[in-house]
């Protein structure tokens, strides 16, 4: 039909007009899901082979000066229980991660003013001097360009900063108060002008999300062009303003997911843990969707349930850093290898 001519299209020419995407996003089918998946597959195989990488994710503090109206750690919500880790309590999570053989660490949290310009060069310079093999990725909001570039000059390697969504007005009904749609655009490529391997996305679904600004959200991740592209489905949290709203869904992450490995072939692409949430088989479904990242929390037991950014977030079984055994043993039977790299983006197609 239609759709697959327009999924071929993308895979020829690596771009859809914002109509035509919108006219995907209204339209597909199961029929179309199954076919971006297997392409997206056959495309991840050419790239990455069948290897999936594994970040260390160490979720430093859940305090945020911030107010997203979807989020459980928001400034607003006192009834989350607020944590941050020190620099020893960080440099512990990376001894054990190091040791199960993580070699990427990814420190992720609200935005927290504790950690001043000083504290956060020292955490990354100090993980790099124990840890000269890993690398470093900051997700802990937006910043000055100065600000980044320190960090970059600490040792940091990579940023994770999801856009939300491309379309302004939608922003602002995501972020009502104090953020700015412009900020947030200019901190992705102040992030890229200063050398850092950049990470974007969204959520899937998130309250008055639509075709036309998903189709700007594709417009806009082909423009950028980033090394990694998170998306998961976004999901209540009852003590937040939209805890009456409607979760997304895996069925379209799933192909989502599939479009984004078909647009950007040799894109990083996590299987995230919200997509593990919504779905018990969601990982396994997304690295079947040409995902190949994945990233297990690595974060000191004692807070992992205070992190809590939406209801019933999984922190334990192959979401937990330690069980890598079973998460490999898991991925071997669906025919993936865990590969024990930094995992960078490729350049080349892959050759085993
Ligand atoms: N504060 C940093 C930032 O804004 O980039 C990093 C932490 S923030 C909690 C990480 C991501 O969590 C956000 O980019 C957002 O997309 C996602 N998130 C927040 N609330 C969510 C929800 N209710 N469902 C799914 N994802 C959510």
């Amino acid at each position: 039909g239609k759709n697959i001519l327009l999924i071929d299209k993308l895979n020829k020419t690596k771009e859809l007009s914002k109509e035509e995407f919108i006219s995907l996003f209204e339209t597909f089918n199961d029929e179309d899901i199954e076919y971006a998946r297997s392409l997206a597959c056959k495309i991840r195989d050419e790239w990455y082979g069948k290897n999936i990488f594994l970040r260390g994710l160490i979720e430093i503090s859940n305090f945020c000066k911030n107010d997203c109206l979807y989020c459980g750690i928001r400034r607003s919500n006192s009834n989350a229980e607020r944590y941050r880790l020190s620099k020893e309590n960080i440099l512990e999570c990376c001894a054990k991660g190091y040791s199960l053989g993580y070699r990427t660490f990814v420190l992720q949290g609200g935005e927290d003013l504790y950690y001043t310009d000083d504290i956060l060069c020292d955490i990354i310079s100090s993980i790099k001097e124990h840890y000269p093999d890993v690398a470093v990725t900051l997700s802990i909001g937006e910043k000055t360009y100065q600000q980044y570039k320190k960090y970059f000059e600490a040792g940091a390697d990579r940023y994770l900063l999801r856009h939300e969504t491309a379309n302004e007005s939608h922003y602002y009904k995501l972020h009502p108060n104090s953020m700015s749609f412009k900020n947030r655009i200019e901190c992705l490529y102040n992030l890229k002008k200063i050398g850092y391997q950049v990470g974007t996305g969204f959520m899937v679904e998130s309250p008055f999300q639509t075709p036309k600004t998903l189709a700007e959200d594709f417009i806009f991740i082909k423009e950028l062009q980033p090394d990694m592209v998170g998306i998961g489905p976004y999901i209540v949290h009852h003590s937040t303003p939209f805890a009456n709203e409607q979760s997304g869904t895996a069925r379209t992450t799933l192909f989502l997911l599939a479009l984004l490995r078909i647009m950007i072939p040799n894109v990083l692409l996590p299987a995230t843990t919200s997509l593990g949430t919504i779905d018990p088989n969601g990982q396994i479904n997304g690295f079947l969707s040409g995902a190949n990242v994945m990233m297990p929390n690595l974060s000191p037991a004692k807070v992992r349930k205070k992190y809590l950014l939406y209801d019933n977030k999984l922190c334990s079984g192959n979401e937990a850093a330690e069980f890598k055994a079973s998460l490999v043993k898991n991925l071997k039977e669906y025919g993936f290898r865990v590969l024990d790299s930094r995992g960078d983006v490729a350049k080349y197609p892959f050759v085993d």
